[in-house]
Protein backbone atom coordinates (compact mmCIF):
# COMPACT_ATOMS: atom_id res chain seq x y z
CA UNK A 1 0.00 0.00 0.00
CA UNK A 2 1.13 3.42 -0.76
CA UNK A 3 1.47 5.84 2.38
CA UNK A 4 -1.82 7.33 3.24
CA UNK A 5 -0.52 10.88 2.56
CA UNK A 6 -0.18 10.10 -0.82
CA UNK A 7 -3.68 8.24 -1.31
CA UNK A 8 -5.72 11.16 0.00
CA UNK A 9 -6.50 14.11 -1.69
CA UNK A 10 -4.51 17.05 -0.44
CA UNK A 11 -7.25 19.33 0.28
CA UNK A 12 -8.65 16.70 2.47
CA UNK A 13 -5.10 16.15 3.74
CA UNK A 14 -4.87 19.77 4.38
CA UNK A 15 -8.48 20.40 5.68
CA UNK A 16 -9.61 21.76 9.46
CA UNK A 17 -12.61 20.02 10.27
CA UNK A 18 -15.73 21.76 11.78
CA UNK A 19 -15.26 21.76 15.09
CA UNK A 20 -18.78 21.54 16.88
CA UNK A 21 -19.63 22.65 20.38
CA UNK A 22 -20.18 18.73 21.35
CA UNK A 23 -16.31 18.45 19.87
CA UNK A 24 -14.81 21.17 22.35
CA UNK A 25 -16.37 20.07 25.32
CA UNK A 26 -17.33 16.10 25.84
CA UNK A 27 -18.24 15.50 29.23
CA UNK A 28 -20.81 15.78 32.23
CA UNK A 29 -22.40 18.74 32.71
CA UNK A 30 -25.06 20.67 35.02
CA UNK A 31 -26.16 22.75 32.30
CA UNK A 32 -24.97 23.43 28.84
CA UNK A 33 -25.50 26.26 27.00
CA UNK A 34 -22.79 25.88 24.51
CA UNK A 35 -25.02 24.74 21.11
CA UNK A 36 -27.52 27.24 20.95
CA UNK A 37 -30.19 24.36 21.71
CA UNK A 38 -33.77 25.14 22.67
CA UNK A 39 -33.76 23.95 26.61
CA UNK A 40 -37.12 22.21 25.79
CA UNK A 41 -38.12 19.24 24.62
CA UNK A 42 -35.58 16.88 26.51
CA UNK A 43 -34.04 14.76 24.90
CA UNK A 44 -34.44 15.49 21.33
CA UNK A 45 -33.08 19.69 21.81
CA UNK A 46 -30.33 17.95 22.10
CA UNK A 47 -27.25 17.46 19.15
CA UNK A 48 -26.73 13.70 18.82
CA UNK A 49 -22.89 12.55 20.28
CA UNK A 50 -21.10 13.14 16.65
CA UNK A 51 -19.13 10.46 17.73
CA UNK A 52 -21.74 8.09 18.25
CA UNK A 53 -19.45 6.25 21.56
CA UNK A 54 -22.09 4.59 23.31
CA UNK A 55 -23.16 2.58 20.11
CA UNK A 56 -19.74 2.27 18.95
CA UNK A 57 -18.51 0.51 22.31
CA UNK A 58 -21.37 -2.00 21.82
CA UNK A 59 -20.19 -2.86 18.21
CA UNK A 60 -17.26 -2.97 19.61
CA UNK A 61 -18.18 -5.79 22.47
CA UNK A 62 -20.16 -7.46 20.24
CA UNK A 63 -17.41 -7.52 17.44
CA UNK A 64 -14.20 -7.41 19.75
CA UNK A 65 -12.57 -4.77 17.78
CA UNK A 66 -11.52 -1.40 18.72
CA UNK A 67 -14.03 1.44 18.85
CA UNK A 68 -10.72 3.23 16.90
CA UNK A 69 -11.32 1.17 14.08
CA UNK A 70 -15.03 1.88 13.65
CA UNK A 71 -16.57 4.19 11.68
CA UNK A 72 -20.55 4.99 11.49
CA UNK A 73 -22.48 6.66 8.87
CA UNK A 74 -26.47 7.12 7.29
CA UNK A 75 -26.14 3.45 5.39
CA UNK A 76 -23.60 1.90 4.12
CA UNK A 77 -24.05 4.62 1.53
CA UNK A 78 -22.51 7.48 3.22
CA UNK A 79 -18.94 5.63 3.60
CA UNK A 80 -19.21 4.75 0.10
CA UNK A 81 -19.36 8.16 -0.65
CA UNK A 82 -17.08 9.80 2.06
CA UNK A 83 -14.47 7.12 0.33
CA UNK A 84 -14.46 8.99 -2.89
CA UNK A 85 -14.27 12.19 -1.19
CA UNK A 86 -11.64 11.21 0.40
CA UNK A 87 -9.46 9.86 -1.94
CA UNK A 88 -10.57 10.87 -5.43
CA UNK A 89 -9.66 13.41 -7.03
CA UNK A 90 -12.62 14.10 -9.61
CA UNK A 91 -11.89 14.00 -12.96
CA UNK A 92 -8.13 12.42 -11.91
CA UNK A 93 -8.40 9.47 -10.55
CA UNK A 94 -10.48 6.02 -10.64
CA UNK A 95 -11.60 3.20 -9.12
CA UNK A 96 -11.34 -0.82 -10.16
CA UNK A 97 -14.87 -2.81 -9.96
CA UNK A 98 -15.93 -5.95 -9.98
CA UNK A 99 -18.80 -6.73 -12.23
CA UNK A 100 -21.87 -7.61 -11.69
CA UNK A 101 -22.19 -5.79 -8.46
CA UNK A 102 -23.78 -3.38 -6.56
CA UNK A 103 -24.91 -0.37 -8.38
CA UNK A 104 -23.90 2.09 -5.21
CA UNK A 105 -20.14 2.34 -6.13
CA UNK A 106 -21.00 3.76 -10.01
CA UNK A 107 -23.39 5.96 -8.38
CA UNK A 108 -21.50 7.24 -6.00
CA UNK A 109 -18.31 7.35 -8.64
CA UNK A 110 -20.61 9.75 -11.31
CA UNK A 111 -21.81 11.72 -8.60
CA UNK A 112 -17.99 12.36 -7.43
CA UNK A 113 -16.94 12.49 -11.68
CA UNK A 114 -14.63 9.53 -11.30
CA UNK A 115 -14.35 7.40 -13.68
CA UNK A 116 -14.74 3.44 -12.35
CA UNK A 117 -13.06 0.37 -14.46
CA UNK A 118 -14.89 -2.64 -14.43
CA UNK A 119 -13.29 -6.03 -14.59
CA UNK A 120 -15.48 -9.01 -15.21
CA UNK A 121 -16.28 -11.87 -12.76
CA UNK A 122 -15.65 -15.24 -14.58
CA UNK A 123 -17.75 -17.00 -16.29
CA UNK A 124 -18.33 -19.11 -12.56
CA UNK A 125 -18.62 -15.88 -10.94
CA UNK A 126 -15.34 -15.82 -9.23
CA UNK A 127 -12.52 -12.76 -8.94
CA UNK A 128 -10.60 -12.29 -11.94
CA UNK A 129 -7.44 -11.39 -9.72
CA UNK A 130 -5.00 -10.85 -12.49
CA UNK A 131 -7.34 -8.70 -14.51
CA UNK A 132 -8.43 -6.18 -11.38
CA UNK A 133 -4.75 -5.30 -10.53
CA UNK A 134 -4.13 -5.48 -14.44
CA UNK A 135 -6.89 -2.68 -14.14
CA UNK A 136 -5.11 -0.38 -11.81
CA UNK A 137 -2.82 2.61 -12.44
CA UNK A 138 -1.05 5.26 -10.47
CA UNK A 139 -4.30 7.03 -9.95
CA UNK A 140 -6.27 4.16 -8.89
CA UNK A 141 -7.39 4.74 -5.06
CA UNK A 142 -9.74 2.26 -4.55
CA UNK A 143 -10.94 -1.08 -5.48
CA UNK A 144 -14.47 -2.38 -4.28
CA UNK A 145 -15.21 -6.17 -3.99
CA UNK A 146 -18.40 -7.29 -2.70
CA UNK A 147 -18.77 -10.46 -0.72
CA UNK A 148 -21.07 -12.79 -0.70
CA UNK A 149 -21.40 -10.34 -3.98
CA UNK A 150 -24.97 -8.68 -4.94
CA UNK A 151 -26.87 -10.03 -7.34
CA UNK A 152 -25.01 -12.88 -7.73
CA UNK A 153 -25.05 -14.19 -3.62
CA UNK A 154 -21.55 -16.14 -3.65
CA UNK A 155 -18.52 -15.34 -1.43
CA UNK A 156 -15.48 -15.13 -2.70
CA UNK A 157 -12.44 -17.12 -2.45
CA UNK A 158 -10.39 -15.94 0.66
CA UNK A 159 -6.87 -16.46 -0.97
CA UNK A 160 -8.15 -14.90 -3.78
CA UNK A 161 -9.35 -11.35 -1.80
CA UNK A 162 -6.03 -11.40 0.17
CA UNK A 163 -4.18 -11.52 -3.41
CA UNK A 164 -5.87 -8.24 -4.15
CA UNK A 165 -5.05 -6.74 -0.92
CA UNK A 166 -1.50 -7.67 -1.29
CA UNK A 167 -0.45 -6.53 -3.85
CA UNK A 168 -3.12 -3.61 -4.62
CA UNK A 169 -1.49 -0.16 -3.55
CA UNK A 170 -4.57 1.79 -2.88
CA UNK A 171 -7.40 0.88 -0.96
CA UNK A 172 -9.37 -2.07 -1.09
CA UNK A 173 -13.14 -1.77 0.27
CA UNK A 174 -14.79 -5.19 0.83
CA UNK A 175 -18.79 -5.16 0.91
CA UNK A 176 -19.76 -7.64 3.38
CA UNK A 177 -23.57 -6.27 3.61
CA UNK A 178 -24.79 -9.97 3.48
CA UNK A 179 -21.31 -11.73 5.22
CA UNK A 180 -24.19 -12.97 8.38
CA UNK A 181 -25.92 -15.39 5.99
CA UNK A 182 -22.07 -16.93 4.46
CA UNK A 183 -20.54 -19.12 5.53
CA UNK A 184 -17.26 -17.81 5.48
CA UNK A 185 -15.89 -15.72 7.99
CA UNK A 186 -15.40 -11.72 7.68
CA UNK A 187 -12.32 -10.28 7.03
CA UNK A 188 -12.56 -8.05 10.21
CA UNK A 189 -10.43 -10.41 11.75
CA UNK A 190 -7.52 -9.05 9.01
CA UNK A 191 -7.92 -5.06 9.84
CA UNK A 192 -4.12 -5.19 11.72
CA UNK A 193 -2.59 -7.42 8.96
CA UNK A 194 -3.66 -5.18 6.19
CA UNK A 195 -3.68 -1.41 6.27
CA UNK A 196 -5.43 -0.72 3.27
CA UNK A 197 -8.59 -2.82 4.02
CA UNK A 198 -11.96 -1.07 4.72
CA UNK A 199 -15.07 -3.55 5.19
CA UNK A 200 -18.58 -2.57 4.87
CA UNK A 201 -21.09 -3.82 7.07
CA UNK A 202 -24.78 -2.69 8.20
CA UNK A 203 -27.81 -3.28 9.96
CA UNK A 204 -29.52 -3.00 6.64
CA UNK A 205 -30.13 -6.84 6.04
CA UNK A 206 -29.34 -9.43 8.78
CA UNK A 207 -30.22 -7.12 11.57
CA UNK A 208 -33.29 -6.14 9.99
CA UNK A 209 -32.65 -2.07 10.68
CA UNK A 210 -33.10 -0.96 7.25
CA UNK A 211 -35.32 1.67 7.89
CA UNK A 212 -33.13 3.55 10.53
CA UNK A 213 -30.29 3.80 7.96
CA UNK A 214 -26.92 2.75 9.81
CA UNK A 215 -24.04 1.67 8.28
CA UNK A 216 -20.74 0.90 9.60
CA UNK A 217 -17.36 1.07 7.67
CA UNK A 218 -13.89 -0.91 9.73
CA UNK A 219 -10.65 0.26 8.92
CA UNK A 220 -7.22 1.57 10.05
CA UNK A 221 -7.36 4.18 12.93
CA UNK A 222 -6.59 6.49 10.07
CA UNK A 223 -8.77 6.26 7.68
CA UNK A 224 -11.48 6.05 10.24
CA UNK A 225 -9.73 9.65 11.50
CA UNK A 226 -10.16 10.66 7.25
CA UNK A 227 -13.76 9.38 6.67
CA UNK A 228 -15.01 11.00 10.68
CA UNK A 229 -13.17 14.56 9.52
CA UNK A 230 -15.20 14.96 6.71
CA UNK A 231 -18.47 13.83 7.83
CA UNK A 232 -21.51 15.79 8.40
CA UNK A 233 -20.93 16.53 12.09
CA UNK A 234 -24.01 14.96 13.55
CA UNK A 235 -24.52 12.16 10.59
CA UNK A 236 -26.59 9.96 13.10
CA UNK A 237 -29.26 11.48 14.21
CA UNK A 238 -30.08 10.37 18.37
CA UNK A 239 -33.47 8.02 16.71
CA UNK A 240 -31.26 5.86 15.05
CA UNK A 241 -28.41 5.93 17.92
CA UNK A 242 -31.19 5.16 20.58
CA UNK A 243 -32.70 2.35 18.67
CA UNK A 244 -29.79 1.04 17.37
CA UNK A 245 -28.98 0.57 21.32
CA UNK A 246 -31.79 -0.84 21.56
CA UNK A 247 -31.71 -3.67 18.74
CA UNK A 248 -28.34 -4.62 19.49
CA UNK A 249 -29.25 -5.88 22.56
CA UNK A 250 -31.48 -8.36 20.21
CA UNK A 251 -28.09 -10.10 18.64
CA UNK A 252 -30.83 -14.13 19.56
CA UNK A 253 -33.35 -12.42 17.31
CA UNK A 254 -30.57 -11.71 14.43
CA UNK A 255 -29.70 -15.20 15.28
CA UNK A 256 -32.22 -16.92 14.72
CA UNK A 257 -33.96 -14.98 11.75
CA UNK A 258 -30.47 -15.89 9.98
CA UNK A 259 -31.55 -19.82 10.96
CA UNK A 260 -34.94 -19.19 9.73
CA UNK A 261 -33.88 -17.45 6.39
CA UNK A 262 -31.22 -19.97 5.46
CA UNK A 263 -33.49 -23.16 5.67
CA UNK A 264 -36.22 -21.01 3.80
CA UNK A 265 -33.02 -20.33 1.12
CA UNK A 266 -32.73 -24.14 0.79
CA UNK A 267 -36.21 -24.87 0.37
CA UNK A 268 -36.42 -22.14 -2.28
CA UNK A 269 -33.52 -23.16 -4.07
CA UNK A 270 -35.08 -27.15 -4.65
CA UNK A 271 -38.64 -25.51 -5.19
CA UNK A 272 -37.40 -23.20 -7.67
CA UNK A 273 -35.09 -25.56 -9.47
CA UNK A 274 -37.79 -27.77 -9.94
CA UNK A 275 -39.96 -25.23 -11.91
CA UNK A 276 -39.93 -25.91 -15.65
CA UNK A 277 -38.83 -22.50 -16.70
CA UNK A 278 -36.08 -22.36 -14.22
CA UNK A 279 -32.70 -23.17 -15.97
CA UNK A 280 -30.41 -22.85 -13.18
CA UNK A 281 -30.75 -21.30 -9.51
CA UNK A 282 -27.31 -20.37 -8.08
CA UNK A 283 -26.07 -21.07 -5.21
CA UNK A 284 -26.13 -18.79 -2.27
CA UNK A 285 -23.96 -16.92 0.70
CA UNK A 286 -26.65 -14.67 1.30
CA UNK A 287 -30.80 -13.72 1.67
CA UNK A 288 -31.60 -14.12 -1.83
CA UNK A 289 -31.21 -16.40 -4.88
CA UNK A 290 -29.86 -15.12 -8.77
CA UNK A 291 -32.79 -17.34 -11.23
CA UNK A 292 -32.00 -17.70 -14.36
CA UNK A 293 -35.24 -18.41 -16.24
CA UNK A 294 -36.72 -18.67 -19.41
CA UNK A 295 -38.39 -15.18 -20.38
CA UNK A 296 -37.13 -12.89 -17.37
CA UNK A 297 -39.08 -9.90 -18.15
CA UNK A 298 -42.59 -11.86 -18.75
CA UNK A 299 -42.16 -13.43 -15.41
CA UNK A 300 -41.38 -9.90 -13.64
CA UNK A 301 -44.24 -8.83 -15.33
CA UNK A 302 -46.36 -11.67 -14.12
CA UNK A 303 -45.39 -11.48 -10.95
CA UNK A 304 -46.16 -7.57 -10.40
CA UNK A 305 -49.63 -8.07 -11.80
CA UNK A 306 -49.65 -10.64 -9.01
CA UNK A 307 -48.47 -8.18 -6.55
CA UNK A 308 -45.16 -10.00 -5.86
CA UNK A 309 -42.35 -7.65 -6.86
CA UNK A 310 -38.97 -9.12 -7.46
CA UNK A 311 -36.01 -8.08 -9.14
CA UNK A 312 -34.95 -8.51 -12.67
CA UNK A 313 -31.61 -8.34 -13.13
CA UNK A 314 -31.59 -9.42 -16.82
CA UNK A 315 -29.67 -6.84 -18.32
CA UNK A 316 -26.75 -7.05 -15.78
CA UNK A 317 -23.42 -8.26 -16.77
CA UNK A 318 -23.47 -12.45 -16.77
CA UNK A 319 -26.70 -12.12 -15.68
CA UNK A 320 -28.26 -13.10 -19.02
CA UNK A 321 -32.32 -14.33 -17.95
CA UNK A 322 -31.48 -13.40 -14.34
CA UNK A 323 -34.16 -12.71 -11.68
CA UNK A 324 -33.14 -11.94 -7.87
CA UNK A 325 -35.45 -13.30 -5.63
CA UNK A 326 -35.34 -11.93 -1.61
CA UNK A 327 -36.13 -14.89 0.82
CA UNK A 328 -38.87 -13.42 2.59
CA UNK A 329 -41.18 -15.19 5.74
CA UNK A 330 -42.55 -18.70 5.30
CA UNK A 331 -45.94 -17.59 4.06
CA UNK A 332 -44.28 -14.60 1.46
CA UNK A 333 -42.11 -17.57 0.07
CA UNK A 334 -44.92 -19.84 -0.34
CA UNK A 335 -46.98 -17.23 -1.65
CA UNK A 336 -44.18 -16.37 -4.74
CA UNK A 337 -44.22 -20.83 -5.31
CA UNK A 338 -48.04 -20.51 -5.35
CA UNK A 339 -48.03 -18.20 -8.40
CA UNK A 340 -44.64 -19.47 -10.14
CA UNK A 341 -46.12 -22.86 -10.34
CA UNK A 342 -49.17 -21.34 -11.97
CA UNK A 343 -47.40 -19.08 -14.70
C1 LIG B 1 -28.10 -3.64 0.71
C2 LIG B 1 -26.65 -3.42 0.51
C3 LIG B 1 -25.95 -2.50 1.30
C4 LIG B 1 -26.64 -1.76 2.38
O1 LIG B 1 -26.69 -0.42 2.19
P1 LIG B 1 -27.23 0.49 3.37
O2 LIG B 1 -26.96 1.86 2.85
O3 LIG B 1 -26.39 0.16 4.58
O4 LIG B 1 -28.66 0.18 3.57
C5 LIG B 1 -24.61 -2.36 1.09
N1 LIG B 1 -23.96 -3.08 0.16
C6 LIG B 1 -24.59 -3.98 -0.59
C7 LIG B 1 -23.84 -4.78 -1.56
C8 LIG B 1 -25.95 -4.16 -0.45
O5 LIG B 1 -26.59 -5.05 -1.24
Amino acid sequence: MKPLNQLIRPNIKDLKPYSSARDEYTGEAAVFLDANENPFNQPYNRYPDPYQRKVKEKISALKTIDTSNIFLGNGSDEPIDLLFRAFCEPGIDNVVSIDPTYGMYQVAADINNIEVRKVLLTDDFELDVDGLLAACDAQTKLLFICSPNNPTGNCFRLEDIESVLKSFQGIVVLDEAYIDFAPEKSLLSKLNEFPNLVVLQTFSKAWGMAGIRLGMAFASEAIVKVLSNIKYPYNVNILTQEKALELLEKADDKQSWVELLLKERAMMQQALADLSFVQKVYPSDANYLLVKVDEAKAIYKYLVEKKIIIRDRSSVSLCDGCLRITIGQPSENKLLLDELRKY
